[in-house]
């Protein structure tokens, strides 16, 4: 065990690639669990453009780095480009992990699960619930697929049509449902919503430096539902805050980032993650951006 927190000629790296991720917690929240478990391991940041996926899969390989977080705009794209891709992100179609084991790399996702943990963490069960999920990247793939495997009746609303059918598609094939697919605008919104007890936010709208943009209007919002939103910087969005205003119930995406770090955490080390330490870290991070 190193005990000592230096930075050594043994250490292993991890990290997140995206673009953007100067606002990302994850690089507070990794660090504090590996020198709270002594572990000779640290995490960075990398800023990584869609044109250099490629370029930076290879650096992974050529520089030995351990694991990656992927986060926006690459989860769906760097699929061929792995050597292993894990069942579930296979079938869920996007990867948000990376393990670099001897130059070979797999790609998990624990974005689906991340997501359920922090659902039933807060007591709520999709099973046989209408949910609204808005986008259809990375991370709305992981959460339609882990809804739709707990028994949720879904509609996707995208901005984009293409990504959104084929997310539904998938999703058909894999659990013999029927999805609605939807324009993300105000009228297929307010059609959607009249129906739903449950509503997530898994488009990057409403998230920083954007924090005064918000996916659906207040009106739209009552009492009745329950809205999620997995953008969790800034802590409580605009969506969060007027979904309060109309009387929802409201949960913030942090503990899914949490959870999603700690599976993350379990591939790369092997270890058991200190999720508590992990909680406090990502709390702090955030709060000390927002001020
Ligand atoms: P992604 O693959 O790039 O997907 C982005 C999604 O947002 C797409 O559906 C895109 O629609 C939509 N979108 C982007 N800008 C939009 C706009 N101006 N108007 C309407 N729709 C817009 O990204 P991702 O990896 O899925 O991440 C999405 C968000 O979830 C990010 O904010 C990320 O930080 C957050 N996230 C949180 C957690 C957590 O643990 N809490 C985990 C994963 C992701 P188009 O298809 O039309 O482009």
């Amino acid at each position: 065990m190193n005990t000592n927190p230096e930075i050594t000629g043994t250490t292993k790296l991890c990290g997140v690639m995206g673009d953007p991720v100067g606002h990302s917690v994850s690089p507070a929240m990794h660090n504090a669990a590996f020198r709270a478990l002594g572990l000779d391991y640290a995490y960075l940041p990398f800023r990584v453009r869609r044109e250099d996926l490629p370029a930076a899969l290879q650096g992974m390989r050529a520089l030995n780095i351990r694991g990656l977080n992927v986060t926006i705009p690459h989860k769906v794209a760097l699929l061929p480009l792995l050597d292993e891709i894990d069942t579930l992100a296979l079938q869920i179609g996007a990867v948000n992990v990376l393990l670099n084991d001897c130059g070979r790399l797999s790609g998990y996702n624990t974005d689906a699960q991340g997501f359920l943990r922090m659902l039933t963490g807060n007591g709520v069960d999709p099973q046989g619930k209408n949910v609204v999920v808005l986008g259809a990247g990375g991370a709305a793939r992981a959460i339609s697929f882990a809804l739709a495997s707990r028994g949720a009746s879904l509609t996707i609303l995208n901005r984009t049509a293409a990504p959104a059918q084929a997310c539904a598609a998938d999703i058909s094939r894999a659990f013999s449902l029927s999805i609605k697919v939807l324009d993300l605008n105000r009228e297929s919104l307010a059609h959607a919503l009249q129906q739903a007890s449950l509503l997530v936010n898994a488009t990057s709208v409403g998230m920083s430096p954007q924090a005064d943009a918000t996916p659906v209007d207040l009106e739209l919002l009552g009492p009745n539902i329950t809205v999620v939103d997995i953008v969790y910087n800034p802590y409580k969005s605009r969506l969060l805050k007027e979904a309060e205003q109309a009387s929802a119930r409201t949960i913030n995406g942090l503990e899914m980032l949490v959870w999603q770090g700690a599976l993350a955490f379990e591939i790369w080390t092997g270890g058991q993650p200190p999720l508590n330490v992990m909680r406090q870290a990502a709390t702090a991070a955030l709060k000390s951006y927002e001020k």
